[in-house]
Parts: structure tokens; sequence; C-alpha cells
């Protein structure tokens, strides 16, 4: 996977460090995505009111909440399913605010989709060919223009390849064959997440990747994002299963009535009262 994922970072040296090595460990990878002062509203109803945070490069970092927090709302105004009624979206130092899903894709944040019901007639391989977007080969025109004909070709190929490698990577290659729409829940997630890799993200927005996920599936998923992580990918996960975020995240996020009420490591959050407060009620 390291060949079409983003380059890897450099490991840290062993030994002792001069004071310059040091001090550059400690500086802040980068935050690729900043959100400040996100608000949507629909209706009288504000789902989002004020939200600002940022989310490191390369880490795995939570966002929880009670339900109706404003998750779901917030990843939708990042990706562009939503247009925020105010506040901004910043992408690797871009504001992306208010573009469409397609375009922000384009530029490497993506969140996973449910297979859409079309989809469901095509095999695995296929629905994993279609994935990416912004293909020389999507033009038919194009296409059949003398001297592109090669690239096309070459492109294919390489998409068939990287497809497979994907699969096997998600150990669904067995199902290469199959149509999507005969899958379990827990093998449609693994494609989802399969099908988000095809077009080559930076990073990634999970929304509850584990609803309705098997025990087996799901240690697998949580396993090969993790893998990813440490290809340099960067995920921010929206999970109900507290335990899931506590063991996996280095760091949460907590959101409460559209806005962020705490973030921290999971020990951080564990032991804040007003996370505890604001989850009073709920079962999780
Ligand atoms: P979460 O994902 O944290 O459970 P949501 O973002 O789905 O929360 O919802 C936040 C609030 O916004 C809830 O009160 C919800 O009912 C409302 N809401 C979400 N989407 C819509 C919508 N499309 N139209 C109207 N209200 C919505
Ligand atoms: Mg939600």
């Amino acid at each position: 996977m390291s060949d079409t994922g983003p380059a890897q970072r450099p490991q840290a040296e062993q030994g002792t460090d001069s004071e310059v090595e040091a001090a550059a460990r400690h500086t802040p990878r980068g935050l690729p995505l900043r959100v400040e002062n996100l608000r949507k509203e629909f209706g009288g109803i504000t789902a989002v009111d004020g939200a600002t945070f940022a989310v490191e490069a390369g880490s795995l970092t939570g966002l929880i909440g009670p339900n109706g927090a404003g998750k779901s709302t917030t990843f939708n105004c990042i990706a562009g399913v939503h247009t925020p009624t105010a506040g901004h979206v910043y992408f690797q130092g871009e504001d992306i605010t208010g573009l469409r899903p397609d375009r922000i894709a384009n530029r490497g944040l993506v969140r996973t989709f449910q297979i859409a019901r079309e989809l469901h007639d095509m095999t695995v391989l296929e629905n994993m060919m279609l994935a990416p977007r912004g293909q020389v080969g999507e033009s038919l025109a194009r296409s059949v223009l003398p001297g592109l004909r090669g690239t096309v070709v070459e492109q294919e190929r390489d998409l068939y390849e990287r497809a497979w490698e994907t699969l096997e990577f998600f150990e669904i290659d067995h199902l290469a064959f199959e149509f999507a729409g005969n899958l379990s829940g827990g093998q449609r997630k693994l494609l989802e997440m399969a099908r988000v890799l095809m077009t080559d993200p930076q990073m990634v927005l999970l929304d509850e990747p584990l609803a309705g996920v098997n025990p087996t599936l799901e240690k697998k998923l949580l396993e090969r994002i993790h893998d990813l992580r440490e290809e340099g990918y960067t995920f921010l996960l929206v999970e109900h299963d507290m335990d899931v975020i506590m063991n996996n995240c280095e760091h949460i996020i907590v959101m409460h009535q559209g806005k962020v009420l705490a973030e921290g490591e999971a020990t951080d959050i564990k032991n804040d009262d007003r996370v505890v407060d604001a989850y009073l009620g709920e079962t999780i």
C-alpha cells in the first residue's frame, strides 16, 4: 500500500539527538484539517453551534458526543454535503468551506459513503474500479484521441492492480466477483473503506464505520485503520462505542449541543466531569 498512500514520515533516529533534532521532534506535525466557528442551522434547529477544532497529521482522532450532539452534521459540513451557515473549514491550509464533495475529495479529503443502490448490481471489483474520480478514462471523447489512448490503457491497468491490492489488504479479494448487493453488512463496510482508498486520499472521515459490524470484522477494520495511519493517512472517526474510541484514538474531541465540550487523550476525557455530565442519561 505504501506506493499509493502519502509518503511515509521519516522514522525518528535512534540514539542521542542534538538540541535541534530534539526540538524538531516536538514541532507539531501539521494540522491538515481545521474547523473554525462552524455553524449549521436547519430551520430553527442549530445542529452545530460554533465548533472549533483541528486534526493533527497522521493521527487517528475520535469525535464523540451524545446523540444529537452535531457530529454527523459537522462531518457533512467538512465533506461538502452540507453548506455551513457560518464558519470555515480549512484543509491543507486552504479554505474549502462550501465546496462540492467531489472537489473536496479531489483535494484528498474524503468520507466513506454507503454503497449506492445502483452499485449493488455491480461486482466488488467493478465498484473499486469506479471509485476514483478525475481519471482520464472517464472522458470517452478524450479516450479516443490519438496519443492519449496509451495513457488510458496504462491508467486502467494501474487502477486494476491497485483495486486488487486494496481488496487483498482488506481481505475481501475472494469477493471480487460477487455482487456488492450480496455482501454482509460488515463486508460492505470493508468495501466502503476500500473504495475510499481508491480515490488516493490524505485524510479519511469515518462516520460510525463499525455500526452493525461483527467483532471479527470490527477487529480487522480497526487493524487496517491503524496500518494506514502508520503509512501517514489521517483519520477522523465518529463512533458511538466509547471503548473503541478510548482504546484506539490518541486524541479525542467531545461535542455536546453543537459545540466542542472537551478535547484530549482518553484519560483526560474519561476524568472530565463535563463529559460525564453530558453523557448522563445516555446509554453508552
Ligand atoms: P449526531 O450525529 O451527533 O447524533 P446530528 O449531527 O445528526 O447529531 O444532529 C444534530 C442535530 O441536528 C439533531 O438535533 C438533529 O435532529 C438535527 N439535524 C440533523 N440533520 C438534520 C436535518 N437534515 N434537518 C433537520 N435537523 C437535522
Ligand atoms: Mg450521527
